[in-house]
């Protein structure tokens, strides 16, 4: 008789859980309630949806960082709640699903802590990629990717040396926009920004996603993760989003992940990763029907915050990060119809043009970058 051991139940901290990221994970972790149990849940205000997760999952932390009474006196809140919730001793892994630089000291804390963190947060790795390189190194915490793009090139690359790897390809959709004539830009709207043609995601990336400034977040992100040279990390428009990336070997061979696309997959794989687990729930994969696939390249000149984006990368230092927090802040400014969708780019090279300089250190000068870079984007406008 064999006798087949269960496997061990992690516990998971999810930050963000009332966001896009944060319903996709819950229905992915409900469904393997075998392998997972929820521990802790923190949202940015109160809401209908966190009373009806915290009832649903029972965690033992509901964490509120803004606004709003809680609706159970047990409930934690404040700004260190999720600082709190990543750091649990009854926490193994940390998904961090906030949007943006709020999720920077949840990320650094686990890592120090040593607990995995399945990151959404990418915004985290772009302003303070090697801060959370060295809090890993310290606490014994490990970063595992959300993003789609950086959960196919981990896949692909599965355990093969660095070395081996010539070049990674993200993949872009191209966003709302891949077709539209330069003139017409100057007046898209914010509907028309939010009008996503292939993933449904919470408003900051889907404008992100439009002006593909997601896309240097991400070329960024996977100079951190995976420890590239900016010359072998590369873009394609691939308008379908089937290929979430393709990573090139030193042989000249090319690998790619594949699957409709769902975050459902890559959030599972980065709470699983190395294993892959069945009955995901995830639609068998139909070649034909997701035919024909395309690429094409890149429309830089209308898309300048890709090429912005990239360049802060490569001069380092607090330079990322204030990209991103110039891009926090012209995007803000723009969903709340004060400023037109070329601004943001705008807002973007200005900030960089005046402030981009010097170590990125400390968490401290990260910060500074970032509120400086904030600051010059609202005087900009006068807001
Ligand atoms: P969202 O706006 O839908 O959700 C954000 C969540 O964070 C919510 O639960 C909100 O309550 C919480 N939050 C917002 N501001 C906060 C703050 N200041 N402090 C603490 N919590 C706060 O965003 P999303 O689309 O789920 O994206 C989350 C992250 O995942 C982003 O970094 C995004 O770039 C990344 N990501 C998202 C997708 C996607 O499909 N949505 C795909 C890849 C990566
Ligand atoms: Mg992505």
């Amino acid at each position: 008789m064999t006798v087949t051991t269960p496997p061990r139940t992690r516990r998971v901290a999810l930050l963000g859980s009332t966001g896009s990221i944060g319903t996709t994970a819950l229905r992915v972790l409900e469904r393997q309630r075998d392998r997972f149990r929820v521990t802790a849940l923190t949202a940015f205000a109160n809401s209908a949806l966190l009373e009806e997760q915290a009832a649903r999952f029972a965690p033992t932390f509901v964490g509120l960082v803004h606004n709003g009474t809680p609706h159970d006196s047990r409930w934690h809140t404040g700004r260190s709640c999720l600082i709190e919730a990543a750091t649990r001793a009854d926490v193994d892994i940390v998904l961090n699903a906030v949007v943006g630089a709020a999720g920077l000291d949840a990320t650094l804390a686990a890592l120090e802590a040593g607990k995995r963190v399945a990151l959404a947060n990418k915004e985290t790795l772009v302003m303070a990629g090697d801060l959370a390189s060295a809090a890993a190194a310290r606490g014994g915490g490990e970063i595992v990717p959300v993003d789609s793009e950086h959960s196919a090139i981990l896949q692909c690359i599965a355990g093969r040396p660095r070395e081996e790897v010539r070049r990674v390809i993200l993949t872009a959709s191209g966003g709302p926009f891949r077709e539209w004539a330069p003139e017409r830009l100057a007046s898209a709207t914010v509907d028309d920004a939010l009008h996503h043609p292939t993933w449904q995601m919470g408003r900051k990336i889907t404008i992100d996603s439009a002006t593909l400034a997601n896309k240097a977040l991400e070329v960024i992100e996977a100079h951190f993760l995976f420890g590239l040279p900016y010359d072998r990390i590369d873009v394609v428009v691939h308008p379908q989003s089937v290929v979430h990336s393709l990573v090139e070997f030193v042989d000249g061979s090319v690998l790619a992940q594949l699957s409709a696309p769902t975050m459902e997959l890559p959030v599972l794989y980065a709470l699983t990763h190395p294993e892959r687990v069945p009955d995901t729930g995830v639609r068998p994969f139909d070649p034909v029907a997701c035919s024909p696939l395309t690429f094409e390249p890149v429309g830089h000149d209308r898309f300048p915050a890709l090429r912005m984006g990239v360049a802060a990368g490569r001069a380092g230092g607090v330079a990322p990060a204030v990209f991103n927090a110039a891009n926090e802040q012209a995007v803000a400014l723009f969903l709340e119809r004060r400023i037109t969708f070329n601004d943001i780019a705008r807002a973007i090279d200005s900030a960089l043009d005046t402030l981009a300089a010097g170590p990125a250190e400390s968490r401290d000068a990260v910060l500074a970058a970032d509120a400086e870079a904030r600051r010059h984007v609202r005087s900009l406008f006068s807001c």
